[in-house]
């Protein structure tokens, strides 16, 4: 029994009605691509949420699934945070705007209270690195891959000569000033060993590969971020954040809300159009202003280069209902 359902739904859209006598409550579907036959959004409170089974359904656009996923795409944050909230919290009779803004700072502190205890981080690098100079290996592979000493300095790039990551570059990867991954790739070809390695995933002072952003703290949040696979693509692009594959986890997500990011640019690899209209899509669900790009000439952002990349950005597409249609037909 979901009772609470009632007065959280008020407090975030203001109106809602009832049936089943209280065992349904009705509210406006926020899903802004439910536009009904006319192209408008519904005000007829088609989106109901049985308090009882915890179902919801919105018969106008067909989304449909269980109040966890509503709730986290509401208040755009998790449904175990959302809980946590719930237990130790009564409902206030603030206004809707001012009572979402507390109860998501609410969540945000929480969260990095939360996950500060769980994961005690290293302060620095676990291992011995070095600095990279001009006269290094390391740079001169950095330079072949089209970048520079600003760039070593700007993404704190060290190298290993020793240990297990001997011969490689440490991309570190931080959060709020803190290290929370990184990863070692090589920068001379014939060394035994994968290209890229990783922490190990039962280092639990790392957060999991599939939470972590590479440079999401160095991101500008007024401009679109672009969203690519590895850190030489991210390091390519303007505004670059990578997610270490084509998929991106809803914690990688929530991140970017959390930082207040609202305009974002999919750039993944030339293999993945399939994956970034995917992307794109769900980006969109969760109120992202979404971009896309294609790229053809090259495999990636960083084979194709800072200032190809630059021009390619410029003709990214907003993706609406027309450029939907236009990728699906071309899919
Ligand atoms: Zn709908």
């Amino acid at each position: 029994m979901y009772s609470w359902v009632k007065q959280w739904a008020i407090d975030r859209f203001g109106e809602v009605k009832e049936a089943k006598g209280g065992e349904e409550v009705r509210v406006n579907c926020p899903n802004p691509n439910c536009l009904g036959k006319k192209g408008v959004r519904d005000t007829k409170f088609h989106l109901y949420i049985n308090i009882k089974s915890g179902v919801f359904i919105c018969p106008r656009c067909g989304w449909k699934g269980h109040l966890r996923e509503f709730v986290e795409w509401v208040d755009g944050t998790t449904w175990n945070e959302f809980v946590k909230y719930l237990r130790y919290n009564e409902f206030t009779d603030l206004g809707f705007d001012e009572f979402k803004k507390k109860i998501f700072e609410k969540l945000t502190n929480k969260s990095t209270q939360t996950s500060n205890k769980k994961v005690k981080l290293y302060k620095e690098l676990p291992f011995k690195t070095l600095k990279i100079t001009k006269e290094t290996i390391a740079f001169r592979y950095l330079k072949r891959r089209g970048f520079s000493m600003e760039d070593v300095e700007k993404f704190s790039l060290r190298y290993c000569i020793e240990g297990k990551y001997a011969f490689r570059i440490i991309v570190p990867f931080y959060e709020n000033r803190k290290l929370v991954y990184y990863i070692a790739r090589k920068y001379v070809e014939d060394i035994p060993g994968v290209k890229v390695k990783n922490p190990s995933s039962s280092d639990n002072r790392m957060l999991p590969k599939n939470e972590v952003l590479f440079n999401i703290d160095n991101i500008d949040v007024t401009k679109p971020v672009v969203i690519t696979e590895g850190v030489f693509d991210a390091m390519t692009v303007p505004n670059g954040i990578a997610l270490l594959g084509k998929y991106m986890s809803k914690q990688q997500i929530l991140k970017l809300k959390r930082k207040n990011v609202s305009k974002a640019t999919v750039c993944l690899d030339r293999d993945a159009w399939t994956d970034t209209v995917s992307l794109a899509k769900t980006l969109k669900t969760y109120g992202f202003d979404v971009y896309v790009v294609r790229l053809t000439e090259y495999k990636d952002p960083n084979e194709a280069g800072k200032l190809y990349m630059r021009r390619l950005l410029l003709k990214a597409e907003k993706l609406d209902f027309s450029l939907m249609v236009k990728t699906q037909l071309n899919q």
